[in-house]
């Protein structure tokens, strides 16, 4: 069918405004951090959920593959088409919370709603979720973190984004919805309450870290907590890798820690201390601070202490940082004891000024989609068992001195950032900067007046290509030590690293809620 015709039928379907075919809307829907994909045929942005599965059975209907955008913060190709036959879903208006259901302690959110969205509302009523949302939290949603796991905000306790989902709403590529734990059961009213998850096959599980493949969440269901009423926050330096990471591997068994992340040397003082804007940032949460006095309270004296200066930011070394949380000063002080107690074994402390920030902005504005100097920014992890994380250091540092010579002609500058993935499992993040033209995603998603203090850099075709040579080295390592991966996208093997049976089990199920392969067509290898 010519596509004027589809794009009519879309439009009698959803309104003319939520059809967006402007050259704008297509090339940001086909724009990631990192960069451009196909252009998609249309951008449809529904109101409703029966708007949602209206768009989606039309597209599927004439053979066009269906991708929902989220907060568009991935960096894995992960919401990028391609091919142009294909329509791409904005959540952003699918964004309301259904319900704080406080009887039964659970949130219901429409699966555009962002994370800092939710975390405000629950915090009127003193709640919140276990995972509270990955450090994009302002703009990534509760929809694209699940479907693609994600991992930071009360990860240290309750781990990753997946394991705070019980019940999820998914319009597969018919337009039909499947529901997922209690919310599933046939009999009466059943299919309001989503009151719990487990129950026979897990297939809320099925469905999370799916990127999209399997169908498009249209609400999910997460369980609630009171929030602590108490925060405190330290710091550590380590001399080396190895000992850091003894003490990460440490404290994860603790499971004390609200989250936890360590940064390298050159993240550390490349990014965080070249940068004004921890200064900056240090203000603005001050005055975060005195606007809402009681809001803050818990984490008064603590935000004073990270006042008191960052200059250790610019030592060497690599840095430790954990928030720990509990319903009085002296439960979340005697958990920093005790992760004190075991960082103090291979560290040393410093000042808590990078947890206590983030403990007061957890979602900052995401101008650091570039790099201190305005260059670009690309990360890429693995997550690894403990025994195999220094050997995999070493080996990454050896990829790194092999192209020395390339890092320094291109200008690139390369950091670490890691953190425990439960007490069993290491996130090994390497991020790459380099100086290279901004593109559309940039403009749109980075404060105007930031952006406009950044320098602008010509195309860096050989910077380009050696960001690409090393992403594949470090995925190839990863690989050498079975290492796996959230964000999985078009980025990562997926389908190409499974065991048969399981990657047949995998398929079979692909086929039975997508049979012609429409749903986000690529991504996970499928
Ligand atoms: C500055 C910055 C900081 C970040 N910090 C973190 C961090 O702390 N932790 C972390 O884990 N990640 C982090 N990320 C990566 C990313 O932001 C997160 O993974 C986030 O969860 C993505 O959510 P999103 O809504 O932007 O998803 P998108 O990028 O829009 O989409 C991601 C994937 O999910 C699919 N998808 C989106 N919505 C739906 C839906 N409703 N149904 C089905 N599929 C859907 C898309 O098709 C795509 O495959 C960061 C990124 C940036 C730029």
């Amino acid at each position: 069918m010519a596509s004027e015709q589809f794009l009519e039928k879309l439009r009698t379907a959803l309104g003319e405004s939520r059809v967006l075919t402007d050259e704008a809307s297509i090339t940001l829907a086909a724009t990631d951090v990192y960069r451009q994909g196909a252009l998609p045929t249309a951008v449809i942005k529904p109101a409703t959920v029966e708007q949602l599965c209206a768009g989606i059975k039309l597209a599927t209907e004439d053979g066009y593959a269906v991708i929902a955008r989220g907060g568009g913060a991935s960096y894995t190709d992960a919401y990028l088409a391609v091919s142009e036959r294909t329509v791409v879903i904005d959540m952003g208006d699918l964004n309301k919370i259904i319900e704080i259901d406080e009887t039964n302690n659970i949130v219901t959110v429409e699966a555009g709603c962002t994370w800092a969205t939710l975390r405000d509302e629950l915090l009127k009523r003193n709640l919140r979720t276990p995972f509270f949302g990955p450090f994009s939290g302002l703009v990534a949603t509760v929809g694209g973190s699940v479907s693609q796991n994600a991992i930071s905000h009360g990860s240290g306790s309750y781990g990753i984004s997946a394991q705070s989902v019980i019940s999820l709403d998914v319009v597969l590529a018919s337009g039909e919805i499947l529901r997922t734990g209690s919310g599933a059961v046939k009999s009466g009213d059943a299919k309001t309450r989503r009151f719990f998850r487990h129950s026979g096959p897990d297939l809320t599980g099925l469905f999370t870290g799916d990127c999209g493949a399997l169908g498009i969440k249209a609400s999910v269901t997460l369980p609630l907590l009171k929030n602590p009423a108490a925060t405190e926050a330290v710091a550590f330096s380590f001399p080396d890798f190895k000992s850091m990471h003894a003490a990460v591997a440490g404290v994860a068994l603790l499971g004390l820690d609200d989250e936890g992340f360590g940064l390298d040397p050159a993240l550390q003082q490349g990014q965080i201390a070249r940068n004004e804007a921890s200064a900056v940032k240090l203000k603005l949460a001050w005055s975060v601070l005195r606007s809402s006095p009681t809001f803050f309270k818990g984490i008064r004296s603590l935000l004073r202490m990270a006042l008191a200066g960052d200059k250790h930011l610019r030592e060497p070394g690599y840095a430790l940082n954990y928030i720990a949380k509990g319903p009085d000063a002296g439960s979340a002080k005697s958990k920093i004891a005790a992760i004190r107690e075991v960082a103090l074994k291979t560290g040393g402390e410093v000042p808590n000024s990078m947890p206590a920030i983030v403990a007061v902005m957890p979602f900052a504005p995401l101008n650091n989609v570039l790099g201190p100097g305005g260059e670009r920014w690309v990360p890429i992890h693995g997550i690894l068992q403990h025994s195999d994380v220094v050997a995999f250091d070493e080996r990454w540092r050896a990829v790194l001195d092999s192209h020395a010579e390339q890092i320094e002609a291109t200008g690139t500058f390369i950091g670490g950032m890691y953190m425990a993935a439960g007490p069993n499992a290491f996130l090994y993040e390497i991020a790459f900067y380099w100086p290279d033209e901004r593109t559309v995603y940039h403009e749109q998603t980075v404060d105007a007046d930031f952006l406009g203090t950044l320098p602008t850099y010509p195309a860096n075709e050989g910077g380009r290509e050696l960001i690409e040579t090393l992403k594949k080295a470090a995925i190839d390592l990863y690989g050498e030590y079975g290492g796996v991966h959230f964000q999985i996208g078009k980025s990562y093997p997926h389908a190409e690293n499974r065991d048969t049976h399981e990657l047949n089990l995998l398929r079979a199920i692909k086929k039975e809620v997508d049979p012609d392969n429409l749903m986000n067509p690529g991504v996970l290898g499928l």
